[in-house]
């Protein structure tokens, strides 16, 4: 089984080989504005570029923030950290099939954006 993801134009391709163990939100504001906020993570060994390597670009944040993020420089389309360590983390939003699993954890939720609350139940009086 794979799973197959892409960036926003298309140049950039990966896929996975088994299925993510985890998905998590990142509620920080590095995440909110470098346009990724949901993570799949999967062993190194899993994941695999297809096409575009080329098209990437890096940031790496000052300390003591150490994500680093990567980019297609094409689309701008963020594509998590595909590249560094044992475990990857790779940007849910690129995923073009079902990775089989729905969020697992929350991080930085106190960083959570005013306007990205949760609506809240209805007080039923119409
Ligand atoms: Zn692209
Ligand atoms: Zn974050």
């Amino acid at each position: 089984m794979t799973i197959k993801g892409s960036c926003c134009c298309g140049g950039v391709r990966f896929e996975l080989f088994e299925p993510p163990a985890m998905l998590g939100v990142c509620h920080c504001s590095r995440c909110r504005k470098a346009g990724s906020e949901a993570y799949v993570y999967v062993r190194a060994e899993a994941f695999r570029w297809l096409a575009g390597r080329d098209l990437l670009t890096r940031y790496r944040p000052k300390p003591p923030h150490r994500f680093t993020r990567t980019f297609c420089k094409r689309c701008g389309a963020s594509l998590g950290d595909p590249e560094s360590g044992r475990i990857l983390a790779i940007a849910a939003n690129c995923l073009d099939d079902d990775p089989g699993i729905t969020t697992t954890f929350h991080e930085y939720e106190p960083d959570q954006a005013p306007w990205d609350r949760k609506p809240r139940p209805s007080t039923g009086s119409g």
